[in-house]
């Protein structure tokens, strides 16, 4: 049955062949305003018909060719054409994801605008990627080319929902594949609208589906369907092990996983200056609440200068102006859900058993409006085996600890489970090669937050260790969608 409504404000249903449908599931999950507490509307559970439908659907659209084949210039001009109709309607959905998940819409980081600019990257990068031809022997010719792999489904978290969406889509597209999009539970409309857009766009039917619903149902079901060519996950690390298991349990289908971090920030006693350090660290610290996979949540610094540099922090922090995300001048939200916000707090009152030293906050705040707000905390003094410094908390908390040398500082920095992102302060341009090279993730010296235009969208990235598999961003990230096809000739 089609559903006549498109997804606007509280309508959320599976969007299959270009339309939304209803769900075949008869239960429901709440959808909740994390700035006030308040139940905005529903979505299905989903179940195992709404995956099946609409993997069907993206199935139809790739053999048919319509887009899998279709002439580079023209999928360019479409992807050119979406990346501008989410530019025209990015206020709108930076609306959609603040009251969902509490993203501030004053907050530019990972905003839609950005998410339109990157869709327009891969609208321009889509036919840049080129094969090999190999040097042969005389009676050959050997050569690989890039095509798409078929059907991918794209499972995404809720922290940047329009930005995450697009961070799959944008590649997964401009390689010719088709794709169903599950996003989290917590943010769906922002990707029915997506995908509504993209059929505006001129995308065929079929080529963007979405499936709503509860990541054991949908993203499980997904995860093992037998007609999902590759999973491209964003989220937690244990989700992700998930993921990979559930692609081993059935059709062994590529998965890429973009996982959990818990980065540092390392700085060192060699006059670096102190003030953007400060600056980046609390800057970080507070955008998105600390809901930012590679934020650096942990400050390693020399122990000449922690108290000095913590003071400057603290001043930085107090900046903040904590109200509803829907409020123009609000920097600093809720959290994204009363889970979300109970699990902060938990891990807030386990470190003072831990031994840590409360240095800053460590509250709930306005609680009479029923949001999930909680004060940007600062623990000093933090062991680093300790919990709070093991294990992402993926909230506004900064957990200090100090070293004495650099090999301390790398033993520290290298100690988790993670491999997402470090940031180290230095004005020693050999130290910092060194740690460079010493550090297990991506590293950047001397910056947090992103200022200035960097490489733009052309760098790409890979996890290492348990903060995920696979190469995501730029060109190279593209190549995660493609398949390399060997093509031997023998003739005489
Ligand atoms: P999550 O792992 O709980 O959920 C992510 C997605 O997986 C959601 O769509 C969810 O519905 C789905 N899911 C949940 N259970 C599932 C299951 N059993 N099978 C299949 N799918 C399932 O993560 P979250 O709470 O939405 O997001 C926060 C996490 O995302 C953090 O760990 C953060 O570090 C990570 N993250 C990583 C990056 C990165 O690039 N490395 C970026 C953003 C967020």
């Amino acid at each position: 049955m089609k559903l006549n409504s498109r997804c606007d404000r509280s309508e959320v249903a599976p969007f299959v062949d270009g339309a939304l449908t209803a769900s075949g599931s008869r239960n429901t999950a709440d959808v909740v305003n994390p700035s006030n507490g308040q139940r905005n509307f529903v979505i299905p559970a989903g179940c195992l018909g709404d995956v099946d439908a609409a993997v069907s659907s993206a199935r139809r659209a790739f053999e048919s060719g319509g887009w899998s084949a279709a002439p580079p210039s023209l999928r360019k001009k479409i992807l050119h054409c979406f990346a501008d109709l989410i530019a025209l309607e990015s206020r709108a959905f930076d609306a959609l994801d603040a009251e969902e998940m509490g993203k501030p819409i004053s907050e530019r980081f990972a905003n839609a605008q950005a998410a339109s600019e990157l869709m327009g990257f891969y609208a321009e990068g889509l036919d840049k990627s080129v094969g090999d031809v190999y040097t042969c022997d005389k009676a050959s010719f050997v050569a690989q080319r890039f095509v798409p792999r078929g059907v991918v489904a794209a499972i995404v978290p809720w922290n940047f929902p329009t930005y995450a969406s697009v961070l799959k889509l944008a590649p997964a597209l401009a390689a010719g594949n088709s794709v169903v999009l599950k996003p989290s539970e917590l943010s769906t409309r922002s990707a029915i609208r997506l995908a509504e857009v993209g059929i505006e766009a001129g995308l065929p039917l079929g080529v963007l589906n979405v499936v709503p619903g509860l990541g054991e149902i949908v993203g499980r079901a997904l995860a093992l369907h037998s007609d999902v060519d590759m999973v491209t996950f964003t989220g937690s690390t244990e989700v992700g092990k998930l993921v990979l298991q559930f692609a081993g349990q059935s059709n062994m289908k590529l998965v890429m996983a973009e996982c959990g971090g818990k980065s540092a920030h390392i700085v060192f006693d060699d006059g670096v200056n102190l003030q953007s350090v400060a600056d980046n660290v609390a800057t970080m610290l507070v955008t998105n609440q600390g809901q930012i996979c590679s934020v650096g949540s942990r400050l390693v610094v020399q122990r000449s200068i922690e108290s000095k540099l913590l003071e400057m922090i603290l001043v930085r922090i107090d900046q903040i102006k904590v109200g509803d995300a829907l409020d123009p001048n609000t920097t600093f939200g809720p959290l994204a859900s009363a889970k979300q916000c109970s699990r902060v707090m938990e891990f807030i009152e386990g470190a003072r058993s831990d031994g840590a030293k409360l240095v800053k906050g460590g509250r709930r705040l306005l609680e009479e409006t029923g949001g999930y707000f909680i004060e940007p905390t600062v623990f000093g003094s933090v062991v680093p085996s300790s919990r709070l410094a093991q294990e992402e908390i993926f909230g506004p908390v900064l957990s200090v600890m100090s070293f004495d040398d650099e090999v301390e500082a790398i033993e520290i920095a290298n100690g988790t489970q993670y491999g997402l992102a470090a940031y180290v302060w230095t004005c020693d341009l050999s130290r910092g090669m060194r740690m460079v090279k010493s550090l297990r993730s991506s590293v950047r010296v001397n910056t947090g937050v992103c200022t200035g235009e960097g490489a733009g969208y052309a760098a790409s990235h890979e996890p290492a260790r348990q903060s995920g598999i696979g190469c995501e961003g730029g060109l190279t990230g593209m190549e995660s969608y493609l398949r390399r096809q060997r093509i031997w000739f023998s003739h005489a």
